[in-house]
C-alpha cells in the first residue's frame, strides 16, 4: 500500500501528526501503523483515567518543566503550538477542559474527567477527516528507497511491518511505501500499552543517536524501615531528592510509603535525576529527605501541645497533626515509646523527633522499572533533528514528534503537552509532499 505519509505509532503525538497534516493539507493520502489493538491507549491511563491534557502554567516557563540534553528545542515547538492553542484544538473537537483546584500545580482535565473523551474525539476526527488506521500492524524495519530516475516522484520509505494478533503474536508480514514518515512510537515505559522502545532502533537505522533511556516518574526502591512501618499510608509531605550530598528538587504533594520503598506524585515528581543518576550513570549516593510538616514550626508547636498536656501520651500529643496510624507508628520506627508520657521525654528523644519529622533522610537504593514509569527520560538525540519542522537532519522526509524524543516535562499535564505540540508542529510541516 502506498500513502503521502505513514506514522508510526498512533499515541497522542501520532493522532494530532496525523490530523494536523490532514488539516493542512486534505489531499495527503495518509495512514497511521500502530502495533496494538487500539490507538491512544497510553491516554487512557493518563491521570488515572481521568487524562491531565496540559497545564495552565505551560507557555508561563518552558524551561523550568522541560527537560532535554538540548535545551531550549522544546521551546521552539512550543512557541509554535503552545497552551492556548492546545485549548482550542480540544474546545473545537468539543471536549471542555477545567483546572483542577485540589492542589495549586494547574493541571487540566477534561469536565468529563474520562480520559475516554479525548481517545473518543481524536478517533472521530481521524474517521471524518479519513485517515486509514492499521492496527496490530507492527513496524520492523524501515529503508529510504532510491528515486526512481524514470518517474517524477521522490524517493519513498519502504516499511516492512508484522501482523500480530491481540497478544502480540506475529500473523503475516506486509511492507508499506510512503513519501514522508513520522516516528511517534513512544518511549520504553508501560510496553503493554504498545511503546516497548522498538522506535528507538527505527531511528538508529538512519544514523540517530540515542541518549540513553531511563524510565522517569516511577516510584523509588528504600529497605529504609519507615516504609515498612508506614507501609499503605499517604500523607502529604515536602520531599527533597539529594544527590551526592546535593540538594536537586522539593516538591509538595502526597508520598506513598509502600512495601519496597516510596510512591505518589510527591516521589514521581522528583524521580526523574534520581533514575538518570542510579540507571543511567550507574552509580549510587541518593537520599530523599522528607519534611512531614513543612507548613508549621515543628519545635513550637510540639512544645506548645506537651507543656499544655504534659501527662499525655507521645502518640496521643501527635493527633490532629497527622493520620492516627502515623502518630502511632512513627515513634515505633525512631525507636521512640509511643505510650511513654510526654514530660518524660528526654531532650534526645525531643530534638530526635523534631530533626525527623523536619527532615527525615531515607537512603534510595534503586527504581521501580519499565512497568511502573510514566515517562521516559532520554531517546532520539535532538540535535540531529531540525526544531522547527522536526525533521531528521540525517534523512530528508524523515521526521519525529512525542516522547521518543529526548525532551520529557514534570508531571502535571506537561509530557501530553509535548505530545500534542509536537505532533501538531510536524503534521503542519510535512504537508508539503514532494
Ligand atoms: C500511567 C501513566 C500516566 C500518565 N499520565 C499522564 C498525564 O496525566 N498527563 C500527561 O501529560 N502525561 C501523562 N503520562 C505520559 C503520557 O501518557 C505520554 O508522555 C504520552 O502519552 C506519550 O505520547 P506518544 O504519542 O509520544 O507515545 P505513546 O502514547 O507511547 O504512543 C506510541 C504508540 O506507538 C506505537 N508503537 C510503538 N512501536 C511501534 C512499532 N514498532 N510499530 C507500530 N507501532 C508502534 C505504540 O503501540 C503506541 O500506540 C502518563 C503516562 C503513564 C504511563
Amino acid at each position: 500500500m502506498e500513502y503521502d505519509l505513514i506514522i508510526i505509532g498512533g499515541g497522542a503525538a501520532g493522532q494530532m501528526a496525523a490530523i494536523s497534516a490532514k488539516r493542512a493539507n486534505p489531499n495527503l493520502k495518509i495512514a497511521i501503523l500502530d502495533r496494538t489493538f487500539a490507538l491512544g491507549r497510553k491516554i487512557l491511563v493518563c491521570g488515572a483515567g481521568r487524562c491531565n491534557v496540559t497545564n495552565i502554567n505551560l507557555d508561563k516557563s518552558i524551561d523550568d518543566h522541560y527537560y532535554s540534553n538540548n535545551p531550549g528545542f522544546p521551546n521552539a515547538v512550543f512557541k509554535k503550538f503552545g497552551y492556548q492553542n492546545i485549548l482550542e484544538f480540544f474546545d473545537d473537537l468539543g471536549v471542555k477542559l477545567y483546572v483542577e483546584q485540589k492542589t495549586d500545580i494547574g493541571k487540566l482535565f477534561p469536565t468529563t474527567d474520562q480520559a475516554k473523551t479525548v481517545t473518543g474525539v481524536l478517533e472521530e476526527e481521524l474517521r471524518l477527516l479519513g485517515i486509514d488506521v492499521h492496527l496490530l500492524t507492527q513496524v520492523e524495519q524501515v529503508e529510504k528507497l532510491k528515486a526512481d530516475p524514470e518517474s517524477s516522484a521522490g524517493s519513498q520509505f519502504l516499511i516492512k511491518v508484522t501482523k500480530v494478533d491481540q497478544q502480540g503474536h506475529p500473523q503475516s508480514e506486509s511492507e508499506f511505501k510512503s513519501k514522508k514518515l513520522i516516528i511517534s512510537a513512544g518511549g520504553k515505559t508501560y510496553p503493554a500499552l504498545g511503546s516497548n522502545g522498538s522506535g528507538y532502533g527505527i531511528a538508529e537505522s538512519f544514523g540517530h543517536r540515542i541518549i540513553e533511556p531511563v524510565p522517569s516518574a516511577l516510584p523509588l526502591v528504600s529497605k529504609n524501615p519507615l516504609s515498612h512501618y508506614l507501609q499503605g499510608m499517604k500523607l502529604e509531605a515536602e520531599v527533597t531528592s539529594i544527590i551526592n550530598g546535593k540538594r536537586i528538587k522539593t516538591r509538595t504533594d502526597d508520598v506513598m510509603f509502600t512495601q519496597y520503598g516510596l510512591s505518589g506524585p510527591a516521589i514521581l515528581n522528583i524521580s526523574r535525576e534520581i533514575s538518570i543518576f542510579i540507571n543511567r550513570e550507574q552509580k549510587s549516593g541518593v537520599e530523599v529527605e522528607i519534611n512531614f510538616l513543612p507548613e508549621i514550626d515543628v519545635k513550637s508547636e510540639l512544645e506548645k501541645r506537651w507543656n499544655n498536656r504534659p501527662d499525655q501520651t507521645l502518640e496521643k500529643s501527635l493527633y490532629g497533626l497527622f493520620p492516627n496510624k502515623f502518630a502511632e507508628t512513627f515513634p515505633r520506627a525512631l525507636n521512640l515509646e509511643k505510650d511513654k508520657k510526654v514530660k518524660d521525654l528526654k531532650i534526645e528523644e525531643k530534638e530526635k523527633l523534631f530533626t525527623c519529622l523536619s527532615s527525615y533522610s531515607i537512603k534510595i537504593d534503586g527504581t521501580r522499572s519499565w512497568n511502573e514509569a510514566e515517562f521516559t527520560a532520554g531517546g532520539i538525540d535532538t540535535r540531529d533533528v531540525n526544531p522547527e519542522t522536526l525533521e531528521s537532519k540525517l534523512t530528508e522526509g524523515l521526521y519525529f514528534c512525542g516522547e521518543i524524543l529526548d525532551v520529557d516535562g514534570d508531571v502535571g499535564g506537561f509530557n501530553l503537552s509535548w505530545a500534542w505540540s509536537s505532533g501538531n508542529v510536524v503534521g503542519k510541516a510535512v504537508n508539503n509532499v514532494k
